[in-house]
């Protein structure tokens, strides 16, 4: 759906460069919801630009739908632009128009005729919940309101790709989530491929399945999101993995808990299934080893419970082995701490 091969963004300005984007490979299959994660300066908003032809790169190759997009002409331009709608954090939206206008404005710019405009926009309305504030003007809105107007604006020329630039961050936490909902929704009821760009963790876990982090240009991580939660490589990616998992000890915990040579402290995975089985109690049950947990944690991702435990483990080396190896053939990830 959308790719970008080696893409490079350079920036001159004033004498000044600003490399961008750094040699970024991207792949975007339609119907995901992929989340494009890095702190403020890290090229995500260039990136978005890219895709939907407000910058060209400035070497490398950004694919829309099978073509390459320098080589779109400009009336293929105009038709693949209608293709993508677009959603903003500060909404967007024409102040002196009412919501029915805001929404119904890409229809007449569009060409469709009065009677089509009218059923589409009454239908979008209905859609994201405004039926009834079509009358209203944006300032009479709340910021979910206004976003949801942004939505129903950004879908109203049927596009199969939306770009959603920090869609929520201006947003309180449930109405947050109200608007990610929205957009999973409409992600999966009309197929629409979504890219969403955003400097929080939690956006990501709620609706996306894939993930890319990027740091100073770059994408130093990417994959579907339960990998890149379970397993961050990248110190970017882990700190932003810690905004919503503790994944390690409490300093306080970790200063208490004295080790000696018998005792071991390992760090436990769980995913989806194997965190609703008693694998600890079955572990104990067949090994005589002594056991404490010393810190266990468990959040949702993408439906899918994702589960860390620290636990201490006391016996001799080879039972401790054994025992080790029972939790990994059952399922569960295991790394000893040292
Ligand atoms: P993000 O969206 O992750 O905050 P941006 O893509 O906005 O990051 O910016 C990445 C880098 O490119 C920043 O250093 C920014 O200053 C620079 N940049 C972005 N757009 C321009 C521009 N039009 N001219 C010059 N520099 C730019």
């Amino acid at each position: 759906m959308i790719e970008l091969h080696d893409v490079d963004k350079v920036f001159q300005r004033k004498g000044k460069i600003t490399q961008a984007l750094k040699n970024i490979n991207l792949k975007v299959e339609q119907g995901d919801i992929y989340g494009i994660i890095g702190y403020s300066g890290a090229g995500k908003s260039t990136l978005v630009r890219l895709i939907n032809a407000l910058e060209a790169p400035s070497s490398g190759r950004v694919i829309v739908k099978d073509k390459v997009i320098s080589e779109y002409n400009a009336k293929q331009l105009r038709e693949m632009k209608k293709d993508i709608g677009m959603i903003f954090q500060g909404f967007n939206l024409l102040e002196s128009k009412t919501v029915w206008k805001n929404v119904a404005i890409p229809l007449i710019l569009a060409g469709k005729n009065k009677a089509f405009i009218h059923q589409r926009v009454n239908e979008l309305l209905e859609l994201v919940g405004l039926a009834d504030r079509g009358g209203s003007y944006p300032a009479e809105l709340s910021g979910g309101q206004k976003q949801r107007v942004g939505i129903a604006r950004a879908l109203a020329t049927n596009p199969s790709i939306l770009l959603c630039d920090e869609a929520t961050s201006a947003l309180d936490p449930q109405t947050t989530v109200q608007i990610l909902m929205l957009l999973k929704r409409i992600s999966e009821q009309f197929n629409v491929t979504l890219v969403l760009i955003t400097h929080e963790m939690s956006v990501i876990q709620k609706i996306c399945n894939k993930v890319a982090v990027m740091d100073n240009g770059s994408i130093v991580e990417h994959g579907n999101v339960l990998d890149v939660f379970g397993q961050p490589q990248h110190p970017t990616t882990l700190n932003f993995v810690r905004t919503l998992i503790r994944d390690s000890l409490p300093e306080s915990i970790e200063q208490a808990s004295n080790t000696n040579q018998h005792i071991r402290r390992y760090r436990l995975e769980f995913l989806g299934e194997t965190a609703g089985q008693p694998v600890i109690y079955q572990m104990i049950k067949t090994f005589d080893i002594e056991f404490n947990i010393l810190f266990a944690s468990m959040s949702e991702v993408q439906d899918t419970v994702l589960g860390f435990m620290i636990i201490q483990l006391s016996g001799d080396a080879e039972l401790l082995a054994r025992a080790t190896d029972f939790l990994q053939n059952s399922g569960v990830r295991v790394e000893e701490l040292h």
